[in-house]
């Protein structure tokens, strides 16, 4: 893209001018607000922008007791920030980047860039005038399993939805060698292939994108003195990824659809 029309496309994803509030009717009746276009994208196009405050992961901790309801605001559409703070709309009614809604098979990203304060929206595939903009949240599902709350069921309309927004873990207590609880996290392997197959039928990156992350920041899980851990060492990751790659290759995921095949050739690629 030429110097000047990117940085016209910058302006116009930040100022939101290619997008509207608006809404659907889910199975269940309910109406559901998102984000939608006013006109076509192309993959890599800027979108919208997320603006609003930073707050950091110190003061969000403060907040829990001091203020439970910009807590809840920040925990509800907050996406964290390079330094471990979150970013949050201070008014979520407003138009932007935050009413994107989580989708298996999302057409846009968070995608890392930041302007002026925001952050920006990128197409990860067509979007045309009209069509609802959806992100993955890439919730690990720690918070849900460590809170005995099942996780959040999800509405999107992509070709395979995996059901859940974040991965359904399943927690268990174990008693320590020296007689303490410690809740263990685990990520079972039928999830894990839920997640492979929703990436291969919905040619997206964003479920293996999510369980590496499980991976990475499940060490570094403790909260209020409560222990946690995961029970997968890297290897063994791996190892249950490869085993959910196979699977989708033996139930012929992919085929048929040329960016379904590629992405499963690509998993192919990379575990097997
Ligand atoms: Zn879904």
């Amino acid at each position: 893209m030429k110097p000047w029309t990117e940085k016209k496309a910058v302006l116009s994803a930040l100022a939101n001018e290619g997008v509207r509030v608006g809404e659907r009717i889910l199975p269940s009746g309910e109406r559901l607000r998102g984000l939608y276009t006013t006109r076509d994208f192309a993959p890599g196009d800027w979108v919208a922008s997320f603006s609003g405050r930073v707050i950091s992961r110190a003061e969000l901790f403060a907040l829990h007791d001091a203020d439970p309801a910009l807590f809840a605001l920040v925990n509800e559409y907050g996406v964290a920030t390079k330094d471990g703070g979150h970013l949050y709309p201070p008014d979520p009614s407003a138009l932007g980047g935050h009413l994107a809604n989580h989708a298996c098979g999302p057409n846009a990203t968070m995608s890392g860039r930041w302007e002026r304060g925001a952050l920006l929206l990128q197409a990860e595939r067509p979007i045309s005038a009209g069509e609802e903009v959806t992100v993955h949240y890439h919730w690990t599902g720690v918070k849900a399993a460590t809170e005995g709350r099942a996780p959040t069921p999800c509405a999107c309309q992509s070709a395979r939805c995996c059901g859940t927004i974040e991965l359904a873990l399943e927690a268990h207590e174990e008693k320590d060698a020296d007689g303490g609880v410690t809740l263990a996290l685990f990520l079972p392997p039928e999830e894990v292939e839920n997640r492979i197959a929703a990436d291969v039928v919905n040619a997206a990156r964003a479920n293996e994108a999510t369980i590496l992350q499980y991976a990475r920041n499940a060490h570094l899980m403790f909260s209020r003195g409560e222990a946690r851990r995961a029970s997968w060492a890297d290897e063994a990751l791996l190892g249950r990824i490869a085993d959910a790659v196979r699977a989708a290759a033996a139930a012929g995921l992919g085929r048929g659809a040329a960016r379904s095949h590629a992405r499963l050739a690509e998993l192919v690629g990379r575990y097997l």
